[in-house]
């Protein structure tokens, strides 16, 4: 065992120290080299070395550079290395989190990350928490808590009864929801396309003055980071009109409740504190590994009566937080142990700085991106960046000639019907030296291509 991990963990050292250089996504031959993968089951057993030596060999030149420097695609961030080695100590350590009585390691720790996380995000005290395994199902698990709520002040329990002949429930959610919130909704019985919606601004935020007027059990859902522009649904004003009417209200900050930690950036944030339940991810902008996120509930009980479940053999928390209570899984990985080592790791300050840092270089970005000519769509208020290089076809030759380059990764994307690359700042370990090289690469695409 001692040598295997040995030798894991000098592959791993020579993959992350491989990144500053290499290309960031993988050549075609070590893609199309994955059909080596294609054998029959073997009838016998292999060494584990090397089983090991076949991954890295075979998978390792396949990957994308994403715990790279200069990965900008989707909104991903990288792996602290902190969070990266208590990941693997983790792991070792082979803790289902599920339950108290059979971990109490780690689910004391994720008590104390919650702890924190509530401060940086300045939740209420009261709120309640889950480590779920990322955006999508932190909306799901904080909808689930909502959708429990809302039909029990109609005196309907959906635990017990389920939708059918239940009062129904009005879903709110801006023109620009993310599109997993739709599948978060319709996992819940709330259906994809049942949804109001409500029509939004050129930054991609909900209108509030053409909010619906609400009657009986309602949720809204608004969002703290738009996925393209990065901008912010007025929570606060979205609260004011609402809650007169007892509609939940929650928000899906998968990146932008980050914000929050942030002094410079939370105006952006503001209001949000006053909503009901939040999602957000670990594994994007705190720079954990995959999978991880969180979901909130202010009320107490409410996330419980949603999740928790009855067993005579599942020991009780007696008296201690079991995690299981507040989350769709039972068994499960001890993602909190991550969390609480970034957490650990940056202080209040490294968190506020990781999250300044990043948007700082995305505003790099939109300033020598237009200086050099090319067309800004968003107000660049996060760490999102939308630039355009012409006409739909030449901005896709770009994203397609910057990928194949290999200096950075950008993805591309339609934001209110135009096409656009996409540059999102998410990773701690960007350097303002990586954002000028990986813009001048930009460029040097664009002008070969003539934009
Ligand atoms: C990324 C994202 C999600 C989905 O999160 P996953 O962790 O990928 O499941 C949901 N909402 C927003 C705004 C996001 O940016």
């Amino acid at each position: 065992m001692p040598d295997l991990l040995d030798d894991a963990a000098e592959r791993a050292r020579r993959y992350l120290g491989s990144l500053a250089d290499r290309k960031v996504a993988p050549s075609p031959a070590a893609v199309g080299a994955l059909t080596r993968l294609d054998e029959p089951l073997p009838q016998g057993s292999t060494e584990s070395a090397t089983v090991l030596q076949l991954l890295d060999e075979i998978v390792t030149p396949a990957t994308l550079g994403i715990a790279g420097p200069r990965f900008f695609g989707f909104v991903m961030g990288g792996s602290l290395p902190v969070s990266l080695a208590a990941n693997w100590l983790a792991a070792a350590w082979d803790q289902n989190a599920g339950l108290y009585a059979a971990t109490p390691g780690v689910a004391y720790l994720e008590v104390v990350a919650l702890g924190w996380l509530k401060e940086l995000f300045q939740l209420p005290e009261s709120t309640e928490g889950a480590f779920v395994t990322g955006g999508t199902m932190a909306n799901f698990t904080a909808l689930a808590a909502a959708r429990h709520h809302v039909l029990k002040q109609a005196g309907w329990s959906v635990e017990a009864d389920g939708l059918f002949g239940a009062p129904p429930v009005t879903v709110i959610v801006g023109e620009e929801a993310h599109p997993t919130l739709f599948k978060s909704l319709g996992l819940l019985g709330f259906g994809r396309n049942r949804v109001v919606r409500v029509p939004v601004d050129n930054q991609g935020r909900m209108r509030t003055e053409l909010l619906p007027a609400i009657n009986g059990p309602a949720i809204v859902c608004a969002q703290a980071g738009n996925v393209n522009t990065g901008a912010f649904d007025p929570v606060g004003d979205i609260c004011d009109r609402v809650k007169r009417s007892n509609a939940w209200v929650h928000v899906d900050g998968a990146f932008g409740l980050w914000a929050k930690t942030s002094p410079g950036l939370k105006a952006l944030a503001q209001g949000v504190e006053l909503a009901d339940s939040w999602a957000t991810d670990a594994h994007k902008w705190l720079n954990v590994p995959y999978d991880s996120g969180l979901a909130f509930v202010r009320e107490p009980g409410t996330l419980p009566a949603a999740m928790a479940i009855a067993a005579a053999y599942l020991p009780s928390g007696s008296g201690q937080r079991n995690p299981s209570d507040f989350t769709p899984e039972l068994s499960r990985r001890a993602r909190g142990v991550e969390v609480w080592a970034a957490l650990r790791s940056l202080g209040k300050e490294g968190v506020a700085d990781l999250v300044g840092r990043t948007c700082g270089h995305a505003r790099r970005f939109a300033e020598q991106l237009s200086a050099a000519g090319f067309e800004i769509l968003n107000d660049v208020v996060l760490n999102q960046v939308l630039v355009s290089f012409g006409a739909p076809e030449m901005t896709d030759r770009v994203i397609e000639a910057i990928q194949a380059d290999g200096t950075c990764w950008c993805g591309t994307t339609l934001w209110q019907g135009r096409r656009a690359m996409r540059i999102s700042v998410c990773s701690w370990a960007t350097t303002t030296a990586d954002v000028d090289r990986s813009v001048a690469a930009i460029i040097r695409c664009a002008r070969q291509l003539g934009a």
